[in-house]
């Protein structure tokens, strides 16, 4: 099966001079920068014109319905968009993530979207199992997946291929390989854990987080631990294993929680040091406030709160106050790690955000780093909204 979209691809005319930032690597072109929108499938082929001679400026794929009318495959205006330059860019994506990952971290993002050069196509891989996710119409239309599927197996022994697709009404459908019915057994840095591929949240983990789980756990000895919006409890265990003298793993749905505890248990950890409740984290954090509960690390990593620019203002309420709620429950001398996933806070919003949550809480902290997402979530340099994530690691007076 082909990797994509064999179509002949159809040409498309900038309307303003955008050349030079497509060049420079911004592969997103929106509907308005284009002279006109021919009728197309979603997902169609496309050639890139500029607005001044019509000469080709890139190659991508095209969805006149979206917003984001053209996504850059190639800033070579020549180059086929064929299953030679898609395995190429498969293979060039596996190379990086073979230099990165040796058998003590078996889950990881194998293909990036655009910090891959792959637009809209993102795989998980869990052990010899992947999760392949098309982000939209356009991409949905342009990707073949069983084609990539066929090629993961071919050439990373991958045996499984589970299609996550929400927006179309159905959780998703296996592309090659039995149906994974139980959840999927990966290492992460040498800890044991397990992802719900076909049911769990994003792929079934939150492998953006790796690197700050390491960071905990090399905080955590002879430490107590509370870790908010646990999920599975990855920070959780990071810090349990890291020697952490209690963890309490609070998140709003029973089953993560649940299974944050089996985590717990399938790392060989003591199950009377983890208190694992599931319960709002607002409400966790009022409690635990008047009843002067105190941890010396407090991990707080909610949802994205601002899904779209619109919902910015409500979310920095509700990153503030979480951040004030944290660093009340944190004690004197404690650490407080925040994080955002939410690309429309940028890094100084985030900081500014914490500045005030902490004051809030009549306290005052230091910043001992400020982190991202890891190396398997590459981002183009000339993208900044790709690179969503933040975790900042204050220590609190
Ligand atoms: N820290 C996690 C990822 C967190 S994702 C990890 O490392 O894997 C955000 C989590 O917040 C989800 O598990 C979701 O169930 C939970 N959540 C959403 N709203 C919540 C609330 N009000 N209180 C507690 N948990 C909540």
């Amino acid at each position: 099966m082909p990797l994509l979209n064999t179509a002949t691809p159809i040409k498309l005319r900038l309307n303003r001079d955008l050349a030079r930032t497509i060049k420079r690597g911004h592969p997103w072109v929106y509907a308005e920068a284009l002279r006109d929108l021919p009728k197309a499938p979603a997902g169609s082929p496309a050639i890139l014109l500029d607005n001044r001679k019509g000469q080709p400026v890139a190659v991508g794929m095209y969805d006149p319905n979206s917003p984001l009318a053209f996504r850059v495959c190639d800033t070579d205006g020549e180059t086929n968009l064929d299953d030679r330059w898609a395995e190429h860019r498969l293979r060039k994506a596996y190379e990086l993530r073979r230099t990165l990952f040796d058998g003590q971290t078996t889950g990881y993002r194998f293909v990036n979207g655009e910090g891959d050069s792959t637009p809209g196509l993102v795989i998980d891989r869990y052990g010899d199992i992947a999760v392949l996710k098309l982000d939209g119409p356009g991409p949905c239309g342009f990707w073949n997946p069983v084609g990539v599927a066929e090629w993961l197996a071919k050439h990373a022994s991958i045996t499984t291929v589970f299609e996550r697709r929400k927006e179309r009404g159905r959780e998703g459908r296996v592309l090659i390989g039995d149906e994974p019915n139980e959840p999927v057994s990966f290492l992460e840095r040498g800890l044991k854990f397990t992802a719900d591929v076909v049911h769990g949240q994003k792929t079934g983990f939150f492998l953006d987080q790796r690197d700050n789980r390491h960071v905990i756990r090399s905080l955590a000895q002879g430490r107590s631990v509370v870790n908010l919006f646990s999920y599975t409890g990855g920070f959780s265990i990071a810090a349990g294993i890291g020697g952490a003298t209690q963890v309490t793993t609070v998140d709003l749905a029973q089953p993560a929680v649940t299974t944050a505890h089996d985590h717990w248990i399938l790392n060989g950890l003591d199950p009377s040091v983890h208190e694992p409740i599931a319960a709002d984290a607002f409400q966790f954090l009022t409690q635990a406030g008047s009843r002067k509960r105190r941890w010396e690390i407090t991990i707080v990593d909610p949802p994205s709160f601002a899904p779209n620019q619109e919902s910015v203002a409500r979310a920095t309420a509700a990153y503030q106050s979480l951040i004030s709620g944290g660093a009340r429950i944190t004690a004197g001398g404690g650490l407080l790690a925040a994080a955002s996933c939410s690309s429309h806070i940028d890094l100084e919003m985030f900081l500014k955000i914490c500045e005030e949550g902490v004051s809030e809480a009549r306290r005052r902290a230091t910043v001992l780093s400020v982190q991202g997402q890891p190396p398997d979530h590459p981002s183009p340099l000339a993208l900044p909204e790709f690179r969503y994530l933040k975790f900042v690691l204050l220590r609190l007076d």
